[in-house]
């Protein structure tokens, strides 16, 4: 389609990339010309169609454009346990010794925060939902780097400090003061940054949150048509509690609190029956997938079956390393390995395909993003191909998702404005930010092991 010649020049014209839209299942537009006007796609077609004159013309020759990703559940500050949490064997929340980040003093969050969240963006996400403790210190340190966030509170009702003792018990007051502080985000941020900033309501998990709290939080949530943004059968013995104290599945729980429905993005989804995956299904709620931090310790969700029942699949890096590709590629293996093999409905744009629009449609905005095509918001992301691990470009989705790298990123744009140039963060020091991030955790380590 062609932009509207009397509305004026574009803002930003891409010529000579290949695209991948990811409108319809395998859309390539091959020699392209994009045209970018007030933060929206006014035009999409081969370079060979006539397209309007621009202020800002970039030739990209050799170059992969894909619709921005979006990393649906992510807790940016937990860096500070990379190289250590992924082989502890459960959260790091649970463990005794591991630095948590109710540790952190909010300056050490908001280092940290921002070294998870570039990390993101460099690799080509352009929206994340990050939750954590220090929710308001971390929310501006990552909006500051341009891209979507939608953040919140790490919410609960348990008794954490208990928790690593192995001792679970739920106090009203912790849960009053979580709650409270998520409401205060969302009255301050909510749509802020031009609709950059959204707040979600991030409820911990249903074992550490009371039967109680979960039917306050839905009620909240509700009123203010919030998102929430939970784990979801992450561990048996969250599935033993929930069925020890209530004689109900997690999923089961969810729905009986008023939390099962279109606005759940239930992360991890690991330990769920067939009557909880249609379950699942017939709500509306969306399934966020985690293939890499489960595979690492051992674990499989079931995809297949989710995916066969209908439930909508998004996908996240969580506490691992911000690289979407990667997330797509582990998608597919650990997706294929429950089937015994390669089959029709598991292929490079299924997982390519849940990284967008599935993560588009969880976050509720299928409308503005998670696709390129016209009248959508330029959020894009562009991949240097001409490198020899991604060369012969027969087929550009296949490749990208069996070879691509994050770092092969070499621009993000967001509401087109060019957030990531030469794979170097555009609004701020990307040395400074791993600096100080690394001397927030070596501190928080130190502190820890003291
Ligand atoms: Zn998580």
């Amino acid at each position: 389609m062609s932009a509207d010649i009397t509305a004026g020049p574009l803002d930003l014209l891409l010529t000579g990339a290949t695209v991948l839209t990811g409108e319809t299942t395998g859309t390539i537009v091959e020699d392209a010309a994009i045209g970018i006007r007030d933060g929206r796609i006014v035009h999409l077609a081969p370079a060979s169609k006539p397209f309007p004159s621009a202020k800002v013309t970039r030739a990209l020759p050799g170059r992969l454009v894909t619709p921005g990703f979006i990393n649906a559940h992510l807790h940016a500050v937990l860096v500070m346990v990379r190289g250590v949490a992924a082989d502890l064997g459960f959260a790091p929340s649970y463990t005794p010794g591991i630095p948590k980040g109710t540790d952190a003093t909010p300056e050490e969050a908001r280092a940290l925060a921002r070294l998870g969240a570039v990390e993101a963006l460099l690799s080509g996400s352009t929206l994340v939902c990050d939750h954590f403790v220090h929710a308001d210190a971390t929310l501006d340190a990552i909006a500051e780097l341009g891209l979507r966030v939608h953040a919140g509170w790490r919410v609960h009702d348990v008794d954490f400090a208990r928790v690593a003792n192995g001792e679970w018990s739920f106090d009203a007051a912790i849960g009053d003061d979580l709650l409270r502080r998520t409401l205060d985000l969302h009255d301050r941020w909510h749509g802020a940054n031009g609709g950059r900033i959204q707040v979600q309501m991030a409820a911990h998990a249903p074992d550490t949150c009371s039967p109680a709290f979960l039917r306050t939080i839905a009620g909240e949530a509700a009123a203010r048509n919030m998102r929430v943004n939970t784990h979801l059968a992450q561990s048996r013995v969250e599935v033993e509690r929930v069925k020890a104290s209530t004689g109900l599945s997690p999923a089961e729980l969810l729905d009986e609190v008023g939390l099962l429905n279109d606005r759940l993005l239930a992360t991890h989804c690991l330990y769920v029956s067939d009557t909880d995956i249609a379950r699942l299904a017939a709500s509306g709620a969306h399934a966020v997938h985690v293939p890499k931090c489960n595979a690492a310790s051992g674990r499989l969700a079931p995809t297949p079956a989710l995916k066969a029942a209908g439930v909508n699949l998004a996908l996240c890096t969580d506490t691992q390393h911000g690289d979407m590709v990667e997330a797509m590629r582990w998608a597919l293996a650990t997706a294929r390995i429950q089937q015994g093999g390669v089959t029709a409905d598991w292929q490079p744009a299924d997982v390519f395909r849940m990284a967008t629009l599935g993560g588009a449609k969880a976050v509720g905005m299928a409308d503005d993003i998670g696709t390129l095509a016209v009248g959508k918001k330029a959020d894009l992301v562009v991949f240097d191909t001409r490198r020899p691990h991604l060369r012969p470009l027969v087929n550009p989705l296949g490749t990208l998702v069996h070879t691509g790298q994050g770092r092969d990123v070499e621009m993000v744009l967001v509401d087109g404005e060019t957030l990531v140039e030469d794979g170097r963060p555009v609004r701020a020091d990307l040395d400074r930010i791993c600096i100080e991030a690394d001397q927030a955790a070596r501190a928080l380590w130190a502190r820890a092991r003291a």
